[in-house]
């Protein structure tokens, strides 16, 4: 199996729930420099760069 194509969840970082295909659900990121933008699978990438991700149950908790 290429690792390229390997699943990844991701899962909400207050309560811990997996964000389900076409779910809607809010992520805090931090602008990266230029020369380390990352490129990639968007959910992949989100899991390792984002500060937070928040369900839409937590999102309206939280705001
Ligand atoms: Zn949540």
């Amino acid at each position: 199996m290429l690792d390229f194509f390997k699943e990844v969840n991701l899962t909400c970082s207050n309560c811990g729930r997996e964000i389900k295909e076409n779910e809607p659900f809010t992520v805090t990121l931090k602008l990266p420099s230029k020369k380390k933008m990352p490129v990639g699978v968007l959910d992949k990438v989100l899991v390792k760069h984002a500060e937070k991700i928040l369900c839409t149950q937590c999102q309206s908790v939280c705001v």
